[in-house]
C-alpha cells in the first residue's frame, strides 16, 4: 500500500474502505538471522536499514510494549544538527540530512518541519560560547547564523527582551533545525521494515539473553525463546536492566524527563527556542499546542511520571521568557526514561560478547538522532564495522577515559549533561 496524493482522492471519494493495516502482526519465529530489541524509534530504524541498506529481511523486532509506547511517542519532537564536537558533529549532520530525505524514502508523512531552531543567550559569555558552536556547525556543512538582539526581536517579537535578571543579548539560529511528529516516525519505519518482510513482534518482553561460549545465541521473551546469531540491545530507558540479562554492567543511569502541552491555540510561535538562562524550550505543533519541557529531574528512576519541582522550574521559565505564555491553559504534561551516559553522547557498539551489539546512551535528545542511530547500528550490526558517522560512539571510552564528547562540559555527572 503506498501513499500518494491520487491514492488519498480516490479513498476520499470511495469512503476510505481500502486502507489497510501499516504493519503485519505477526508470530514469532523460532529462529531469525538478527534479532532486535525494542521497538522505539531505534530500534525500528535499525530494522530499517539493516532490510534496505543490507539486504538482511529475516529479522525480528521484539518490543515488550506497543510500538510507539516508548520514548519515541513521548518526546518534544526538536530535530536539529547543533552539535560543536567531533563525534557528535558529522554524527548529527547525516542524520538531519536522512531526515531531509525521510518522507520520500519511507512513503510516509512524518511532518518534518524546518522552522529555525533559535538558542537564546544572555550574557557575553554565552555569545562567545554561541559563536564558536555556529562556526563549528558552519565548518561541518551545516547552517548556523548569530543574531544580535534586534535580529531576535524581529524574529520574536513577544519575548521579554528587557527581563532585568536575563536580558536576551540574541541568539544561534539554525535555519534547518525543527520538528517532527513523534510518532508519526516510529509508525513509518515500522510500515518501512515490515514491508521489507521484518517481523514487528508487539506484546514481546525480552526476559533474557541466551550466551553459549562467548557468542550470543538468541533470547527468552515472554512469548517464548528465539533463536538468533545477532542481538541489537536499543532499549534506551532499560538499557542498563537489559545488557545486566548479558552479564554486563553499563555506565547508563535512568532519569526521567517531562514534557507539557497547552490547549490548541492559533499560530503563534513558529519557531523552536531554547531559554539561555532557564531549564525551558518551546516549539507549537501542527495543531495548536505549545509543546515545551526544561531539563531531566535530576535524579536515577525507572518511574515515567515527573515530579512538581522540575514542574515548577519550567513553568518559572516559561513566564520569565514569555510572559504571554501565562495565559494558555496546561492540557497534558508525562514523562520518559533516559539513557543517561557519562559523558552525555551515545553508544553504537560491538560489546565483548560475539553477536551482542549495544545501542544507547542518547540522553533527552535521541529523538534527533533516530535515522543515523539506525543507519549506523545497522551498519555495524551487518559490517561488524563502524559506519563512518558513528565510529566514536565507543563504550570502551568510559573505560579508558580517552575519546569522551562532554558538549555541555559538567563532567561524568549523568544528569547534569
Ligand atoms: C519528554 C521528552 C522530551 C524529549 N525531547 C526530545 C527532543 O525534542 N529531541 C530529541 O532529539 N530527543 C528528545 N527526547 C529524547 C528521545 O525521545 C529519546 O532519546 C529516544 O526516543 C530514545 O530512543 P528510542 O526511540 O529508541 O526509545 P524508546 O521509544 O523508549 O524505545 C525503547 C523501547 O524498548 C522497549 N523495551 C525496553 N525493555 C524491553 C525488553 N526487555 N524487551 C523488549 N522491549 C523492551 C521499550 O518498551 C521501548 O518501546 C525526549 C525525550 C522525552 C522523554
Amino acid at each position: 500500500m503506498r501513499f500518494s496524493a491520487l491514492r488519498v482522492l480516490k479513498e476520499g471519494l470511495t469512503g476510505n474502505k481500502g486502507w489497510g493495516p501499516h504493519w503485519r502482526d505477526p508470530e514469532p519465529k523460532p529462529e531469525y538471522d538478527a534479532i532486535i530489541i525494542g521497538g522505539g524509534g531505534h530500534g525500528l530504524s535499525t530494522a530499517y536499514y539493516l532490510a534496505k541498506n543490507h539486504g538482511m529481511t529475516n529479522i525480528a523486532v521484539l518490543e515488550k510494549g506497543y510500538i510507539g509506547g516508548g520514548n519515541v511517542g513521548r518526546n518534544t519532537t526538536i530535530v536539529r544538527a547543533n552539535y560543536f564536537l567531533p563525534g557528535n558533529q558529522e554524527f548529527y549532520s547525516h542524520s538531519l540530512k536522512l531526515w531531509e530525505d525521510l518522507e520520500i524514502d519511507l512513503n510516509y508523512n512524518v511532518m518534518h518541519s524546518q522552522r529555525g531552531l533559535i538558542n537564546l543567550f544572555h550574557s557575553d559569555g554565552q555569545r562567545d560560547a554561541f559563536a564558536r558552536r555556529g562556526n563549528a556547525m558552519i565548518n561541518q556543512g551545516d547552517d548556523a547564523i548569530l543574531l544580535d538582539r534586534e535580529g531576535v526581536r524581529e524574529m520574536l517579537p513577544y519575548l521579554d527582551f528587557d527581563n532585568i535578571r536575563f536580558p536576551i543579548y540574541g541568539g544561534l539560529y539554525h535555519p534547518r533545525g525543527g520538528t517532527a511528529r513523534h510518532d508519526a516516525v516510529a509508525w513509518g519505519y515500522a510500515r518501512g521494515a515490515d514491508q521489507r518482510g521484518v517481523d514487528l513482534i508487539q506484546n514481546c518482553e525480552v526476559t533474557g539473553i541466551d550466551i553459549e561460549n562467548g557468542q550470543v545465541i538468541g533470547v527468552q521473551t515472554t512469548r517464548g525463546a528465539i533463536k538468533a546469531r545477532k542481538v541489537g540491545m536499543v532499549v534506551a530507558g532499560r538499557s542498563s536492566q537489559v545488557a545486566a540479562m548479558a552479564g554486563m554492567q553499563i555506565p547508563i543511569e535512568s532519569t526521567v524527563l517531562q514534557a507539557f502541552v497547552t490547549e490548541g491555540l492559533k499560530p503563534v510561535i513558529d519557531h523552536v527556542i531554547s531559554f539561555g538562562m532557564g531549564h525551558f524550550y518551546i516549539s507549537q505543533s501542527d495543531k495548536g499546542g505549545l509543546v515545551f519541557g526544561g531539563d531531566v529531574d535530576f535524579y536515577a528512576t525507572y518511574s515515567q511520571r515527573g515530579n512538581l519541582p522540575m514542574m515548577e522550574h519550567v513553568m518559572e521559565a516559561g513566564m520569565t521568557l514569555m510572559p504571554m505564555i501565562g495565559k494558555a491553559k496546561v492540557l497534558r504534561s508525562w514523562g520518559g526514561i533516559m539513557d543517561m551516559s557519562p559523558d552525555g553522547s551515545p553508544v553504537i557498539d560491538k560489546t565483548h560478547i560475539d553477536g551482542l551489539f549495544l545501542n544507547c546512551g542518547w540522553n533527552y535528545g535521541g529523538f534527533k538522532a533516530v535515522p543515523a542511530s539506525g543507519w549506523s547500528m545497522a551498519h555495524l550490526m551487518a559490517t561488524g564495522n563502524h559506519s563512518e558517522y558513528a565510529s566514536k560512539f565507543l563504550l570502551d571510552r568510559f573505560r579508558s577515559g580517552y575519546g569522551l564528547m562532554d558538549e555541555e562540559g559538567t563532567g561524568s555527572q549523568h544528569n547534569l549533561h
